[in-house]
């Protein structure tokens, strides 16, 4: 069995782990340090370092400080690895924890985060999704199960400091186009809740500053929140610093694409099985410039689905111009809106497309002026037909259970 590099106690604070950090900054000193052909284990907290919990309360997903996030495993050195190698890393698996067998979904409320439909469901809601081996089901979101595409939502390298200075100027950048706007258009450094590892002292504060935050996805890869990046898969990372320095975090039970509910997909605590290699000078060999990466032999063979389609016309009837952003949008809006037919609320709706193994595809660019965005929505994952009948839907979901909402609080 391969060894674990790094240990997470889920009853200690994130904070107090000094081998888990929630910024990206090239000073954070390496947690450990492994050899090319290696194989280790990590563990990782969830991305919110345990502050979701398993309850009947959204309360949690309303509250979080969100400069908190993400808290992630590492960096693990590998010798020999410079600036300009591809880092090659293996996902042989990866699971949940022993004593931790579910995971969460919420939508933040539109005063902290939000999401893809902020605007169509501004609360803080949450649901519970408890896991049986490959299986997972939900309280809060009953005539479903589906098998996991377990993943990490977040995994790369830490940047240079060219490369972090780069990030920093066009993110503040933007924010300075529209500084108060809500949510806001990215997340500039934020010293107060940095966690920089086993740094200390003003080596410690100058990163804290200067650490870019965990939220988007970069040149690095970073939170791309891709559910096919999954166990199994195999991953080419560029390499921007001496030992590369691999972190890892926000592993996903399962996930449709887009994350569209932000908080997120089914999160969760748990572990990485992980064996690194080197490509050197890959970058320039190959014109690598983002991650690259293999998907796993190993997926739910989910076959027959009903697509959603959506175009580049806003739910005003506003007409946008091959905007793939809107036509996903209206994609996910028509598929909640059939979902309620069966006795779903939208709420609910909204958590499967977030969860399950929703695909979404961008379909067509080029007929100006609209877009065309498909959502597949796997038929076999529900426990009645949801194909269109000439005698019309049957509401299987009645009452009870819903996706737990928490009032806003001013
Ligand atoms: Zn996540």
């Amino acid at each position: 069995m391969a060894d674990t590099l790094i240990k997470v106690d889920l009853a200690q604070s994130a904070y107090e782990n000094e081998k888990v950090h929630n910024r990206w900054h090239p000073d954070i000193p390496m947690a450990c340090w492994v050899n090319p052909g290696d194989e280790f284990i990590l563990e990782t907290y969830d991305w919110t370092g345990g502050f979701i919990k398993n309850n009947e309360s959204a309360d949690d997903v309303r509250d979080i400080d969100l400069s908190i996030v993400h808290f992630l495993s590492g960096p693990v050195g590998v010798h020999g690895v410079e600036p300009g190698d591809l880092l090659v890393v293996d996902l042989l698996d990866v699971g949940a924890r022993q004593e931790s067998q579910w995971g969460f979904n919420g939508f933040f409320s539109k005063q902290n985060g939000g999401g893809f439909l902020t605007d169509h469901f501004p609360q803080a809601q949450k649901s519970i999704w408890d896991f049986h081996g490959v299986y997972t089901t939900s309280r809060h979101v009953p005539g479903v199960q589906f098998a996991g595409l377990i993943h990490p939502g977040l995994i790369g390298c830490l940047p240079d400091p060219k490369l972090l200075q780069t990030w920093n100027e066009r993110e503040v950048g933007l924010i300075k186009t529209d500084p108060d706007r809500v949510p806001p258009l990215a997340n500039p450094p934020f010293a107060a809740t940095a966690h920089v590892g086993q740094l200390h002292g003003d080596a410690a504060r100058r990163a804290a500053a200067e650490g870019a935050r965990t939220v988007p996805p970069r040149e690095h890869g970073g939170n791309c929140d891709i559910k096919d990046l999954s166990r199994g898969s195999r991953v080419y990372f560029p390499v921007y610093v001496d030992g590369a320095g691999l972190s890892v975090g926000d592993l996903h039970f399962s996930q449709g694409d887009g994350e569209i509910t932000f908080c997120g997909a089914i999160e969760m605590a748990g572990w990485v099985h992980m064996r690194v290699n080197v490509i050197k000078g890959g970058m320039a060999k190959y014109g690598i410039r983002n991650p690259i990466f293999k998907p796993s032999p190993i997926t739910p063979t989910y076959n027959d689905y009903l697509i959603f389609e959506g175009i580049s016309v806003d739910e005003d009837g506003k007409q946008h111009y091959l905007d793939v952003n809107v036509a996903y949008r209206q994609a996910c809006l028509n598929a909640i809106e059939y979902l309620t037919k069966f006795g779903y609320s939208r709420a609910q709706a909204y958590a499967i497309l977030g969860t399950a193994p929703v695909q979404g595809h961008i379909s067509g660019v080029v007929d100006i002026p609209n877009s065309c965005a498909t959502l597949w929505i796997p038929t076999q994952i529900f426990d009645f037909d949801i194909r269109p009948q000439a005698n019309g839907p049957t509401a299987h979901i009645k009452g009870g259970a819903d996706v737990l909402l928490s009032p806003d609080v001013s």
